[in-house]
């Protein structure tokens, strides 16, 4: 199912690969005009605005790394300097090092803090106050994950920005909700990426989808369509 996004001007950071790019191009289809977000990967983020505009829609890339605050602002900018607007806005880059926390290397760590938590925030606070000078409402739906609730070895600075990007999205909801502009948090389940291909082998990945409760892992474009109900006017109570 499509969701009416048609006249919506979206963000969604990480939109080069994985669950970002479904969501990108799934708005895209509902008829959003979407900024496209990575770090580095450039040619994937371009081939995903290339898809999008074969369906009709505007879409630009913008490379920025989402723990750098002004450079998430800009972000924003740039995306109201080309569409006029921004309404919906997704939090979805992550970055992880996995290692037990008493051998961290404590560069990694606070980097994983700084993308997968601060970044969110920055995401969050730009596209809100932006929002907020429009005055017409919004949607935001924050992409954090079960390990907020259930820790995993090896992952203890994932988990921990996991948890606190909850409570930053409740927060954020309770602060925005008088202005019409909704913050919702969705956890995927276990979903085939590039991101989890980084840590697993396909054996490994076999084995450990057939240990789900559904035996199989999920696809970005199944997760696509839970968020974009998040983002969707049909959800305009949640
Ligand atoms: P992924 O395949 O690793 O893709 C990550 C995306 O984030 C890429 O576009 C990457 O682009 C971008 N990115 C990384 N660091 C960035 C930075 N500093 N600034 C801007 N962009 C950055 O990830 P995924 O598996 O689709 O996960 C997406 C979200 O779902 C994450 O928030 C993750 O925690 C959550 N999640 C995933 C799963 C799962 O099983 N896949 C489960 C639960 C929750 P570059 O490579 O260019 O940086």
């Amino acid at each position: 199912m499509d969701y009416n996004f048609k006249g919506k001007n979206a963000l969604i950071t990480g939109s080069s690969k994985g669950i970002g790019r479904a969501v990108a191009i799934a708005l895209a289809r509902g008829g959003a005009n979407v900024t496209v977000n990575c770090s580095s990967s450039v040619a994937q983020a371009e081939e995903v605005a290339e898809e999008i505009r074969k369906l009709g829609r505007k879409a630009i890339v913008v490379a920025c790394d989402v723990s750098d605050l002004k450079a998430v602002e800009d972000m924003v900018k740039k995306t109201v300097d080309a569409f006029g607007s921004l309404d919906i806005f997704v939090s979805n880059a992550v970055y992880s090092d996995r290692e037990l926390m008493v051998d961290a290397d404590m560069e990694g760590f606070r980097r994983t803090i700084d993308v997968s938590m601060w970044g969110a925030l920055h995401g969050v606070r730009a596209s809100a106050q932006q929002m907020l000078k429009q005055g017409r409402g919004g949607a935001i739906t924050v992409i954090s994950s079960p390990h907020s609730i259930i820790a995993i070895p090896t992952a203890m600075a994932y988990n921990m920005s996991k948890a606190a990007i909850d409570h930053m999205a409740r927060t954020a909801a309770i602060e925005l909700v008088k202005s019409g502009i909704r913050v919702n948090v969705f956890h995927p389940g276990w979903i085939d990426t590039p991101g989890e291909r980084k840590f697993f082998s396909e054996e490994q990945l076999d084995e450990g989808a057939r240990g789900l409760p559904m035996g199989r892992m999920g696809s970005p474009e199944e997760m696509a369509h839970g968020v974009c109900f998040t983002l969707s006017d049909e959800a305009a109570y949640m």
